[in-house]
């Protein structure tokens, strides 16, 4: 054998230029479904079958574009982590090189160059061609800076791509078209929603469902709602389908939860983007075509487009460019346990109830719900950065650290001191009462901070106010959140950091 070429599942982008160079004569690919994989994190039952019904999908196609594919099944092989199986496979193909695209986990891209070089096998890294930049590209916009922007990278890349461009100007003269977006569903809700089109498994995914049932018996999370797409022909229905039904009122509406409303106007893209089965460049066209044909407005498109050319490449860019240590950051000391019911859902607080037992029923919640509705509460709670963390790359199928870490220890928590987020996202409940509709079912008060019917996170909201007044009260875009603080009294802010405490205590029981 010439190359190994090693085939994660998270890169089964069929198109990718460098498979295209794959010799069906001299080379071989190979595809291990490893259980540390979906045990070194606790991983959602959806997760794990998403990753290898995909992949078995991807074995697939390669095997009929003729070229020669070792498949290494769970139940087939001994070797428990990925590293351990390739090694296994070094020494049984003996191949003069190992290639693969650039893994999605920074230990993961270390441990294989490592056993590369033991072995004396030459390493051949390809970048990862599930981006429209390279992560070179994103190293010298950042420059010696230490804290970015989304804002101006994203900026920065409509120049560079012309997406969404006059000449140097930006489409409609505006970079941002927040202010005609994020609406709330006010108290009648969101009424008539499309359903997003489901993919029902076929024989191959039924197969892997059922194996997960087997061996993973006591993940989180289930099954019975499985219906993501697992191919790059389903990918780009799922695409097709979401542009024609939901991107139209994305924007409008792209802030809001409403209890038991799942998808919304969201795309539910993410995890086909981020396994490569849909290429961002095509999702990014797609949106403008529908602007061009006048069946999404500019409001709506740009709302889109920036959370795929801005965000997704800019926390890439972020997650290589401080990882490893980036993963050790703790920057507002937060030592607390993550509550037990993140895992169950059994909390009678009414928005994380039903924001968490989606997430169990189908590995997905939408960005506002992560950001603030688990995030913000972990955040007011005080909870480890590194628990946090491992709970988000468990639960959401669309998972892989290079995105779920800069958005959990940076955006969410804020546990980087500031290198993405320019200020902690803290909000009391007032702020979900506001922009949800999750209040009016639950058993507190949003608006109380302290007694039997105050909201917790009004209570932690106001006590995080108090714990982190230094530094926060004198920084210039904190200062007018924490000044709110002067109308709190001595007494009055004893008594809401007994409270809170309280909170901490019972939850850091395990309740
Ligand atoms: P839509 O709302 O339809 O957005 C379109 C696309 O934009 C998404 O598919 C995604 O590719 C991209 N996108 C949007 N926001 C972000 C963002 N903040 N960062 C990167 N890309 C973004 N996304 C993941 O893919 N994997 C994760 O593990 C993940 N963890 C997150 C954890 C937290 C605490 C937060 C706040 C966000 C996280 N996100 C993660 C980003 C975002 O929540 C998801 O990408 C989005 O909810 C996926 O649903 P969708 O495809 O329907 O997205
Ligand atoms: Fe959540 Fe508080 Fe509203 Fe209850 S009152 S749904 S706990 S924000």
């Amino acid at each position: 054998v010439r190359r190994l070429v090693l085939l994660l599942g998270d890169h089964l982008d069929l198109h990718s230029p460098h498979l295209a160079t794959v010799d069906p004569e001299r080379d071989l690919c190979l595809l291990v479904e490893a259980r540390a994989e979906a045990q070194r994190v606790w991983s959602h039952k959806a997760r794990i079958a998403l990753f290898l019904s995909a992949m078995r999908h991807g074995a697939e196609a390669l095997r009929q574009r003729g070229l020669r594919v070792e498949y290494w099944a769970l139940a087939e092989h001994p070797y428990d982590d990925l590293v351990t199986a390739v090694a296994a496979a070094l020494r049984r193909f003996a191949p003069q090189r190992l290639a693969l695209h650039e893994p999605g986990t920074w230990a993961l891209a270390e441990g294989l160059r490592d056993l590369a070089n033991a072995a004396g096998t030459e390493f051949e890294l390809w970048p990862a061609s599930q981006f429209l930049f390279t992560r070179e590209e994103f190293q010298s916009w950042a420059g010696a800076q230490r804290q970015h922007r989304m804002e101006f990278w994203y900026r920065h890349a409509r120049r560079r791509t012309g997406i969404l461009m006059e000449g140097d100007q930006p489409l409609g003269g505006r970079w941002n078209y927040d202010s005609e977006n994020r609406h709330s569903f006010g108290k009648a809700g969101p009424g008539w929603l499309p359903e997003p089109l489901a993919f029902a498994p076929d024989a191959i995914t039924r197969e892997v469902l059922t194996v997960v049932e087997r061996e993973f018996p006591d993940h989180p999370g289930s099954l019975a709602h499985f219906d993501w797409p697992v191919t790059m022909i389903e990918a780009e229905a799922a695409l097709e389908d979401f542009i024609a039904q939901r991107l139209p009122s994305f924007g409008s509406f792209q802030d809001a939860s409403w209890p038991g409303a799942v998808w919304l106007y969201h795309s539910r893209l993410s995890a086909a983007m981020n396994l490569g089965l849909l290429h961002p460049q095509r999702v990014i066209e797609a949106a403008l075509g529908a602007h061009a044909r006048a069946e999404a407005s500019l409001a709506a498109t740009e709302g889109f487009v920036r959370q795929i050319l801005g965000w997704r490449e800019f926390v890439r860019g972020i997650y290589w460019r401080y990882m490893p240590d980036y993963l050790e950051e703790n920057a507002l000391g937060a030592e607390q346990p993550l509550p037990q019911f993140y895992w169950s859902a059994q909390t009678d607080m009414a928005c994380l109830r039903d924001v968490l037992q989606r997430t169990l029923d189908y590995g997905y919640a939408h960005h506002i719900e992560r950001l603030m509705i688990t995030g913000l509460f972990a955040l007011l709670l005080g909870v480890a950065p590194k628990a946090i963390h491992a709970w988000y790359l468990a639960i959401y199928v669309d998972a892989v650290e290079w995105v779920e870490l800069p958005n959990v220890l940076g955006m969410s928590q804020y546990a980087d001191g500031g290198r993405v987020a320019s200020k902690p996202y803290v909000a009391s409940g007032h702020y979900i009462a506001r922009m949800t509709g999750h209040c009016a079912r639950c058993p507190y008060r949003p608006q109380e901070r302290v007694g039997a019917k105050a909201c917790p996170f009004t209570t932690l909201y106001w006590d995080f106010l108090i714990r982190h007044a230094d530094p926060f009260a004198r920084h210039p875009r904190t200062a007018l959140q924490w000044k709110h603080l002067e109308s709190l009294d001595a007494a009055t802010r004893a008594e809401i950091q007994q409270a809170a405490n309280k909170l901490r205590e019972t939850w850091a029981k395990g309740v």
